[in-house]
């Protein structure tokens, strides 16, 4: 079977490979605080460097989830106003938690899924602004320009981007904020429990004198991360994954262009053969995360004859379950299973009677 859930979603080819070398060498039992754990750490940050582009002074931290991240900066940073800028399910989940535990200074800014998204610019000065990069839940992405026009309104805000679906996909323009992060389970074709937090200096610096009680406290993960530590025993095996995924990785523009041509295949694709991509907007179309729309029963249909056939579709979200499916575009997908799914989706709207039955 194929895994094209947009996550977790199909891992990376050389995983057996990486397991058995783990395994050789021990990795799976080696201390977090050994020289061995260390040197895992200090290749991440190396190959995040190398390959993804990560700026000198933006720190990586090993974090559990994305959503330990959306708790973890929430809490935090518990002073400051939270904006959150969203039109999806991931976007919302952020926003309530945060509001769940501070109501009085968390203000939420919708938008439409087609509607091109502008963040009003007489928000205070140095607010916390959460955004979502890529909105898996409906397929759209924050075009490059509103990140970059919402860094030149704000720049003294904070400003923290929740990349889960498109960070090691997608090249990103770090300096346009100060936190990034992303699970692992998405582009980066990992199993699911880590998750990568990657804060600048100036978030340092805003949290540099709280307390630093709690082991998931900001201050203290960037302070053990600069040693390459975490303040935990962490998932060292997927730590190791990591690190041998990124050194085998192509440079993010290489990956970045092969994602946009296919995202754009996959959008061309479906109108040709009468499906609906859900966001109607090319701008605002994710290219990571392809939601289709169609009738209850006619997704249903599809998604079942695909598993059916050895396609794992990912399901329709939230509010969107019934009328969505989701197709992930990821970097470890390849050229050929794409063309699989296509063959097959085209056969399947081709006799009509399959989906009529
Ligand atoms: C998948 C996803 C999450 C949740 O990731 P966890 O690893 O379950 O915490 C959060 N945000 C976005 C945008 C996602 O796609």
């Amino acid at each position: 079977m194929i895994n094209f859930s947009t996550g977790p979603s199909r891992v990376h080819d050389q995983l057996g490979r990486y397991f058995a070398d783990a395994l050789k060498n021990d990795i799976c039992s080696i201390n977090h605080r050994s020289t061995e754990f260390k040197s895992i750490y200090k290749s991440i940050k190396k190959h995040l460097a190398t390959k993804l582009k990560l700026p000198e002074g933006y720190v990586p931290i090993l974090m559990s989830s994305a959503t330990e991240c959306w708790y973890v900066l929430s809490r935090d940073f518990d002073q400051m106003p939270f904006y959150h800028f969203f039109n999806g399910a991931f976007g919302q989940r952020w926003f309530e938690y945060r509001y769940a535990q501070n109501p009085s200074n968390t203000f939420k800014i919708n938008f439409e899924v087609d509607v091109y998204p502008r963040l009003p610019a007489y928000l205070p000065p140095n607010g916390f602004i959460a955004l979502t990069a890529n909105e898996t839940s409906n397929g759209t992405a924050l075009p490059r320009e509103v990140m970059h026009n919402i860094r030149q309104t704000y720049p003294d805000s904070i400003i923290a981007v929740d990349a889960t679906s498109c960070m090691a996909g997608e090249v990103l323009n770090w300096e346009n904020a100060d936190v990034w992060f992303a699970s692992v389970q998405k582009c980066f074709a990992l199993p699911a429990g880590m998750a990568v937090l990657v804060v600048s200096e100036k978030v340092a610096q805003a949290v540099k004198n709280k307390p630093q009680t709690q082991y998931n406290s900001l201050s203290y993960l960037y302070n053990m991360a600069l040693e390459n530590q975490t303040t935990h025993t962490p998932n060292v095996l997927n730590a190791y994954f990591l690190s041998r995924v990124l050194e085998s990785s192509p440079e993010i523009e290489l990956i970045d262009a092969q994602i946009t041509a296919r995202a754009q295949s996959w959008y061309s694709f479906l109108e040709k053969i009468g499906l609906q991509a859900f966001v109607k907007d090319a701008e605002l179309r994710s290219r990571t995360v392809v939601a289709v729309q169609d009738s209850p029963k006619r997704i249903k249909k599809i998604k079942q004859v695909a598993l059916e056939s050895g396609f794992l579709l990912g399901e329709g979200y939230g509010q969107l379950k019934a009328d969505t499916f989701r197709i992930a575009n990821f970097p470890q997908h390849t050229e050929e299973e794409t063309y699989m799914l296509q063959d097959f989706l085209k056969e399947l709207l081709t006799n009509k009677h399959l989906l009529s039955k």
